[in-house]
Formats: structure tokens, sequence, C-alpha cells
């Protein structure tokens, strides 16, 4: 395809998860200058083997943004993966564009992955042409912003950062005071689910002929992949993604706190938002959900406990793994606090274990490309982390499997948070857990072929003899932690044949995966 074009200005680069018309890379946009490439690339979708809906949902999401800019009298050249003359990279796509439209430059937003921003820092030499590299200001908080914040300081914790980003932002304040007169509601968000409550069902759009065209492209092309693509129902425009969010407000939100915690075998969506993967391609922005939520709060449409809980996850959370990430890599993924070493046991593929509640979270993995929070933290992070699972194994797991996995968001969630393989740089303690806590926050114990009460000996939760195990196996690292002083005195307590038993039964158990 060739634009005709007297002499092209800009030639402006969008990713796959830079579909907003409001991102950076567009501003100044002149359609007699100027014009968009969007590239679909085979490197993307295969450089970790992703879920066959995450890769549909990106492509689907791409081709729709590409019309919608041509409606919006953008010009667009659009490379399709399945263009037989796609050279597969996006180095090898943009050098083969700007050979056919000789640009004066390259204009780009900064991507996600430290991967790809190593690649973007060649094209300016390989292509003999300047290359803007413009900041991505789809965030509450810039790179430069969190690193002002977190230089000096020894330790960070989330909820400084966030108190920070509700006073700068304004965003459930009342004045110079937190509304609700208290910052923090997390106390009262850790209910499990009653029998009786009747969770929304999950908002859903049907695929129309370009997402259908796409989910043949993928069945065919991507059939080894992880997970199914039956049941695919994701919205892949940003007026669907709009609906999704005003859905999610008017029925999910008013019970989001409550069941924040909370896991359900027949449900896995509970009251959660599923608005991780349009925030992550840029479908939704942050700003305007948030401000959404806290909207129901004032019309009085939903509790001060579920609204400060959603906003902290987006404000607080989202934008303080961000930063993260980006004042930390590309050190950050290499380190491996507990020294952790074993490999990723093939269940977490194949959904094939005894242990219920990780058959289920990997089950609702595959059907959904999605698991809520509690599933990935405290089921399948608790098991890798207890078990001392390689972090770079699990990490590709996580990038693989959910449709929200981008490496800015889940290479602190997993590397940090789940794993502790920073050694408490994000969390201040590791999220480790015995059988008693899943039971206590979901409903898979009763169908299990193991039992939570049961601390060791035939029938004994895994859980159960691995997190005293955990514990003994890294005292000498946790043991300074003021934090694990409790559960430190509850292990000096236990007879030594106790312990004995928990190493045994540990050691068995962990060589059978
Ligand atoms: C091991 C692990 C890996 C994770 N990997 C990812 C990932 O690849 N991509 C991703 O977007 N989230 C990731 N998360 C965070 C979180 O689990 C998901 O954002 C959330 O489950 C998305 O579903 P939802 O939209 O229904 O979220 P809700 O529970 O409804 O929360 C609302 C929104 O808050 C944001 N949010 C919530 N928790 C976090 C968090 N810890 N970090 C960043 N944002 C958060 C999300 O944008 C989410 O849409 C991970 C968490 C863990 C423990
Ligand atoms: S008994 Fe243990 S392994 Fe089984 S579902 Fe409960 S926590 Fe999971």
């Amino acid at each position: 395809m060739r634009i005709k074009m007297s002499k092209l200005r800009s030639l402006v680069l969008i990713l796959g998860d830079q579909l907003s018309q409001g991102i950076s890379s567009l501003r100044g946009f002149d359609p007699a200058h100027d014009l968009v490439l969007i590239v679909e690339v085979a490197e993307e979708t295969t450089y970790v083997r992703h879920h066959k809906q995450k890769i549909a949902f990106i492509l689907s999401a791409m081709r729709h943004f590409a019309s919608e800019l041509r409606e919006a009298n953008f010009n667009v050249d659009h490379i399709r993966l399945d263009d037989p003359e796609n050279s597969g990279s996006f180095t090898g796509e943009l050098t083969r564009a700007v050979a056919r439209h000789r640009p004066q430059r390259v204009v780009v937003t900064e991507p996600g992955e430290w991967r790809v921003r190593e690649m973007m820092d060649t094209w300016s030499d390989r292509l003999d042409l300047p290359v803007e590299i413009r900041e991505d200001d789809r965030f509450f908080c810039s790179s430069a912003e969190f690193r002002a914040w977190a230089n000096g300081r020894q330790t960070y914790r989330m909820e400084f950062f966030y108190r920070e980003m509700r006073r700068r932002t304004g965003i459930l304040m009342d004045g110079d005071k937190p509304r609700g007169n208290r910052w923090n509601f997390d106390s009262e968000n850790r209910k499990r689910l009653p029998h009786t409550s009747k969770p929304p069902e999950r908002f859903a759009c049907s695929p129309d002929a370009i997402t259908q065209e796409v989910l043949s492209m993928v069945a065919e092309r991507f059939s080894g992949h992880f997970g199914n693509l039956e049941g695919f129902s994701w919205a892949v425009t940003r007026k669907d993604a709009l609906a999704a969010l005003a859905r999610f407000v008017e029925v999910g939100l008013p019970s989001f706190g409550d069941y924040q915690d909370a896991m359900a075998a027949d449900n896995p969506f509970l009251f959660h938002a599923l608005l991780s993967p349009y925030l992550n391609i840029g479908l939704l922005n942050a700003r305007e959900v948030c401000i959404a939520a806290e909207n129901a709060l004032l019309r009085g449409n939903a509790p001060i406990n579920a609204v400060e809980g959603f906003i902290r996850q987006i404000l607080g959370w989202r934008e303080y793994v961000r930063g993260i990430y980006w004042h930390h890599m590309p050190h950050y993924a290499r380190t491996n606090a507990l020294g952790s070493a074993r490999p990723l046991p093939w269940f977490y593929w194949s959904g094939e274990t005894y242990m219920n509640c990780l058959a289920t979270a990997i089950a609702d993995t595959q059907r959904n490309a999605y698991a809520h929070h509690i599933q990935r933290l405290m089921i399948t992070g608790n098991f890798a982390l207890l078990t001392g699972i390689r972090p770079a194994e699990l990490e590709e797991w996580y990038l693989a499997v959910y449709a929200d996995a981008f490496e800015w968001v889940e290479l602190p969630n997993t590397h940090g948070m789940a794993l502790f393989a920073d050694g408490g740089l994000l969390a201040s303690k590791p999220y480790a857990a015995s059988g008693a806590y899943i039971d206590r926050m979901s409903d898979y114990c009763g169908k299990c072929a193991y039992s939570p009460k049961v601390k060791t000996g035939p029938g004994a939760c895994p859980f159960n003899f691995l997190y005293w195990n955990f514990l003994i196996e890294n005292r000498s690292y946790l043991e300074r932690n003021p934090r694990m002083a409790m559960p430190y005195r509850t292990l000096d307590k236990m007879p030594k044949e106790q312990k004995q038993k928990i190493r045994q039964e540990s050691h068995a158990f962990m060589a059978s995966l």
C-alpha cells in the first residue's frame, strides 16, 4: 500500500496497547501531512505463547481502531498479520513502511515493555531518521514523578504513594481531607460470599464480523496456544468498553468492596470489573474510570468502602506497579531474593491437579483468559511462592495466560507481590497463606480431595504443610521482617516432631511436582 501524499512529514506508529485517540503520538496529527501505521506482527503474538483470547482480543481491537481512525479522517496504513509480505517484527515493518512512504520522521509513544523500549531506541540509527519517542501520559503519575517520589526512600509503601496520588488528583478528596474521613476502608472488604448472594452476569459482547474473522485466524494459526476461544465476549471497541464500564458501575461496584477478596467455584467474576484489558490497551482511560466510580458514590449509588476499594486499585496499585517497573528495570526482573529455582509444574498449563483451588483457578483462566486478583495472588501465586517456583517461569505463565497481561503491570505483581522475589521492595511481607485462608475466603475446599483442617498426614491440604515449610526454609531471610514476627512465634511453639513431619511431607510433595 502506498498512500498518496506529496511529502510525508510524520509516520506515526501505534502499538497494540495504544488504542486511544488521545494517545500522545497522535497529538498535532495533520491528515494533509501525516500517516498512521498500525502493524500486526507475529513476534508480538509468540514471544510468549499468549492465550488465544488475548491474541484475538488485541488483534480485533487493533482492526476496529484502524477503522475508527479512518472514519475520524486519519490516514492509516494497516498491515495485517496474514499479509504475505509481513516481516513479523516491529523493526521489520517499520523499515518496510519507511521505504514505502519516505517520511521525514517517525513518531511513537513510549511502549509498556522494557523489551520494546530497547528495540525502539535502535530505530533512529537503523532507519537513519529522527524517531520521536513521546511520553505515555495516559497515567496519573509519570515515570519522572514516580522517581522523584521514590528517590531517597529506603522502602516504598503503596499506601503512602496512594495518599499522595489522592491529594495530587483531588480524587476522593473533600478539600484536603479524604472522603469519608478515612484513606482506606480495606478492613471492611474481606467478606466471604454468602450462599444467597447473586453476582451479576458477565457483561458480554457478541463478536461482530471483524472479530469473527480474527477468531477464525487465531483458531487456525495459534491452535497450540493455551486457552479456549469459545465464549469470547470481550469488548473490542471504545464504545463497548464504555458500556462495560457503565454496567460495572451500576451492578458490580456497589458490592465490589464487600466481596473483593472472596472466591467462588461457580462464579469466576463475582463483583469484579473486568476492565483491566480495556484500560491496558487504551480503550478506557484510568481517569474516566475513577471519576465514574466517584460519581456513583456522590449520587449515593455505591458505598464508600466499595468506591474507595476500587479507586485504590487503579489510582494506587496500578500506578504504583508501573512506577516500580520503570524505576527498577531491567535489574528488577533479575532479582530472586528467596533463591527460588523449581520449574513450573506442568499442571499450570493443563489444569490437572487434585487441589481444587488450583484446578478451578486454572480452568477459569483457560476458559476466560481471566482470573480475579485473589485467585492470581492467593491461589496460583501463593502456591508458586510456597514451593519456590523460579520467578522467570512463573512470570512467563502470567504474561501468557491473561487478556490484561502486559509486562509493566504483570511483572511487579508476579515478581514483587506474589513471589517476593524483589525482597520486599513492593510488598511489606510475602503473601503466604495456608489452607485456612483459602477455606475462609472460598467454597473450593468442600469439593477437594484434601482437607484444610488436616495439617499433616493423609488428606492434609498441601498449603498447610507447605506454608510452615516455607517459613522454616526462608527463616534467615524473613525473620528480620517485623511483620513476620507473629508466624515465627507460632512456629517456635510447634513441637519438634511436628516440624520434622512438615519438612518431610513438604519435600516428598515437592519432589512429586
Ligand atoms: C500475580 C499477579 C499477576 C497480575 N498480572 C496482571 C496483569 O498482567 N495485568 C493487569 O492489569 N493486572 C494484573 N494483576 C492485577 C489484578 O489481578 C488485575 O488487574 C485484576 O484482576 C483485573 O481484573 P478486573 O478488571 O476485574 O479488576 P478489579 O478487581 O475489578 O480491579 C479494578 C481495576 O484495578 C486495577 N488493578 C487491580 N489490582 C491491581 C494490581 N495489583 N496491579 C495493577 N492494577 C490493578 C485493574 O486495572 C483493574 O481493572 C496481577 C495480579 C497478580 C497477583
Ligand atoms: S483443601 Fe487445600 S488444596 Fe484443597 S481446595 Fe482447599 S486450600 Fe486448596
